[in-house]
This record gives C-alpha cells, structure tokens and sequence, in this order.
C-alpha cells in the first residue's frame, strides 16, 4: 500500500496514468482490510471453539487509553468488530461468553484483590500485599476471567460461591490458557466462516 501510495504521488494528478494508480491504491486498501478481517475471524473463531467460557473487557477498554488518539480510535474500532464476532460466535459453539467492567483489573491483584497503583511502563504485576507476581496483561486478564465467573455465578446461584476454587491462581500451564495470545490461531484452518 505505502508504495503503490507513493507511486501515486508521483503520478501527474488526474492523468490516465495517475487514474490507473489510483485504482491500485484502492485494491491495496481492500486487501489489507480483508486480511484484517479475516485475522479477527480466525482468532474469535479460535477463542469459541477452544474454550467453554470466555470473559472479556466490555467496549469502553481501558487497554485503549493506552494508545494516543487516532490509533485509539482504530484499535477501538477492532476491537468492537473482534467482539461482536466472537460473541455470536461463541453463541454457536455452545461457549459462554461474558463482557465485565474492565475498571481497575489491571491494579488489582488477581490473587489477593489487593488494589497498587501501577503506571503504564510497569509491565509486571508484583503485589506488595501478597507477593503474587505476574506479567501485567496476564493478572489483568485473571481478573477479568474472575470477574466473568463471579457474573456468571451471581446470575443463578448464590453470592457466596467462592470465585478463588474457580481460577487457576498458581499454575502456569492454566495461566498459559487464561492469556493464550492469537498466535495458535494462525495455523489452524478456518471453518468456512466468512
Ligand atoms: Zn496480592
């Protein structure tokens, strides 16, 4: 794209050479969008079929304030495609899917519920109150796994549950699943969806 772009801008503006390039331009556009599309297919399709339960943080993500403006809003724009995919998705594999309030999970500690103030280039979750350590996205995303539960659980049965017999705290192998990154995905085939 950037190099059909930049043979655009040497084309003389609104000759039939220019005309031509503008059409590649175009194409190269649309692919890339296809790819992107397809990408957040593979990866819900993954995500639905994989698990039996799936929690995520509802649209108005903290991770996105994370990114400056424009990329905010392209990210955010992924990320709600991502999800409604993945929802209806889930909905036909038979999965649970649950969106929860990101608010504070990346503060909180997914072992003791402690809540630290941690700046945005702290990378790894160290708690000063139980000395539960992690990597950052991963206790974010064992909150989010609990949160998911605990709603779950509260919409049918009673409040004292215990969350914690639920959560694989203290083994990696488990914790390797809760973080599971898209990368799997890329080598299975897609099931036909479109
Ligand atoms: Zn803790």
């Amino acid at each position: 794209l950037e190099r059909a772009q930049r043979d655009l801008s040497r084309k003389e503006h609104g000759s039939t050479n220019w005309e031509k390039q503008r059409r590649v331009v175009a194409e190269r556009h649309a692919e890339l969008k296809n790819k992107r599309r397809d990408f957040l297919h593979k990866l819900s399709n993954y995500y639905a079929r994989e698990y039996d339960f799936v929690a995520v943080e509802d649209l108005d993500v903290k991770g996105l304030i994370e990114l400056p403006g424009n990329s905010r809003n392209r990210a955010g724009a992924a990320w709600g495609t991502f999800l409604r995919m993945l929802e209806y998705k889930c909905e036909r594999e038979g999965t649970y899917f649950i969106a929860v309030n990101p608010r504070g999970t990346t503060k909180e500690c997914a072992s003791c519920d402690a809540s630290t103030e941690k700046p945005l280039w702290v990378r790894e979750h160290s708690c000063p109150a139980c000395g539960f350590e992690a990597d950052r996205d991963a206790n974010a995303a064992w909150n989010i796994l609990s949160r998911g539960i605990t709603k779950r659980l509260g919409a049918g049965r009673s409040e004292s549950t215990p969350v914690e017999t639920a959560l694989p705290v203290d083994t990696s192998v488990s914790a390797k699943r809760v973080v599971e990154t898209g990368s799997p995905t890329l080598k299975r085939e897609p099931s036909g969806e479109r």
